[in-house]
């Protein structure tokens, strides 16, 4: 196995953590589709493996896939996005102060604060592209900050170095939900986060063909810790999954080159329609972060949000489109809308969607590796008719 370090991009997604597989040489990693691993003597596995709660070589292979494409030395995998987060709360105990982006996926915020607030786990929402609102909110109690950047769907950043050291200084964690970007355009460990998480579902699978999570660190200790809570609480994938989001990963750097390209090629489109009245992309010059956004991304990804002036316009608008398929999630090869208030955000409370500034007219593109003039005619077509 080669060298993670002595690799670029795009062979390590092809390479990072993959060897022939020993007894015939298979250039593809086995799906080891079992439960558990004999054992010649009692508590004496052959290999280590003794049950696949606990490990499993499938799932193991994808996790030093991921973990070189992030840069860090761990990955664990998880049955879905939210369990990889969850894993990370349950290593603290009640009492323990969480700060959180008030603008996260619409899911975590439901999980914070109507099943993890009940154990006894406090929760504070903020904007974290303020980084003076961020230190405010702090407590001597915080021990961990939990941030998304592009946030869903406001396409917000923070400023991931800025808030390591924050973070850091207070002697709590920053976790980065890094789905939106991708490693592609951002790894988050080389700014300072101390673990990144990803809804694998999104683009990392990027097929539309599993629900997946993961995290990376780069601290022994820390992965070992979370390791424990995988071990003892259960939420792992199957290995067919594993193996699956292992196979998307490999062609991770080609797909993201492709949604970057259409991503932005959709957003200034949109931004000169007479149809829309913003265009939220961190990739145009009008995005109030683009200078963040040149700094700590590579590129900006295919997620675009639009305001088109109301919800009935709205749901007009994404009921013509025949390309964009009506669907949440994002991530996949084919392109996606939603409309984020009465779909993926519809458990987020309303004051909160105000104070975030989700209106009922945003609409979610998720903007696939399509062709580029099929998507702008489909767009036209809608925007014209609704
Ligand atoms: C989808 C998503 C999640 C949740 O992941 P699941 O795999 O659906 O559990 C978390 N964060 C972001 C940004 C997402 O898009």
């Amino acid at each position: 196995m080669a060298d993670n370090r002595s690799m670029r991009f795009g062979t390590l997604a092809v390479h990072a953590g993959q060897a022939p597989e020993p007894t015939t040489g298979a250039i593809m990693h086995p799906i080891f589709q079992t439960s558990t691993y004999v054992q010649p003597a009692v508590a004496q596995p052959l290999h280590g493996y003794d049950y696949a709660r606990g490990a499993n070589p499938t799932r193991e292979a994808l996790e030093r896939n991921l973990a070189g494409l992030e840069g860090g030395s761990h990955g664990i995998a998880f049955a879905s996005g939210l369990a990889a987060i969850e894993a990370v709360i349950k290593r603290l105990a009640a009492g323990d102060h969480v700060v959180s982006e008030e603008n996260t996926y619409g899911g975590t915020t439901r999980m914070f604060t109507r099943v993890l607030a009940k154990l006894g786990v406090d929760f504070n929402f903020v904007d974290t592209s303020d980084v003076d609102a961020v230190r405010t909110t702090f407590r001597p109690t915080t021990k961990l900050l939990h941030v998304e950047t592009p946030t869903n769907p406001m396409m917000r950043l923070c400023d991931i170095h800025a808030l390591a050291d924050l973070a850091h200084e207070r002697g709590a964690l920053l976790m980065v939900d890094n789905t939106f970007a991708s490693p592609f355009n951002q790894r988050p460990l080389d700014l300072g986060a101390d673990v990144v998480m990803h809804s694998t579902t999104k683009y990392l699978n990027g097929h539309s063909d599993i629900i997946g999570g993961i995290l990376v660190a780069a601290d022994d200790a820390l992965a070992e810790e979370i390791r424990f809570v995988r071990m003892s609480t259960g939420a792992v994938p199957g290995p067919m999954d594993a193996w699956l989001c292992l196979r998307g990963a490999k062609t991770l750097h080609v797909r993201m080159e492709r949604h970057n390209a259409n991503g932005l090629a959709v957003a200034r489109f949109l931004e000169g329609h007479p149809g829309v009245d913003r265009v939220l992309y961190p990739g145009l010059a009008s995005h109030p972060q683009h200078a963040l956004a040149q700094r700590q991304m590579t590129g900006f990804s295919g997620m675009v949000s639009v305001d088109v002036g109301g919800l009935a316009r709205a749901k007009a608008f994404v009921e013509r489109l025949r390309i964009f398929q009506l669907a949440e999630s994002l991530g996949g090869v084919e392109s996606l809308v939603s409309v984020p208030a009465l779909m993926t955000h519809a458990s987020v409370p309303d004051d909160l969607k105000k104070k975030m500034g989700l209106t009922p007219g945003i609409v979610r593109l998720s903007v696939g590796i399509e062709d580029e003039a099929d998507l702008l005619e489909d767009l036209e077509r809608a925007l014209t008719r609704a």
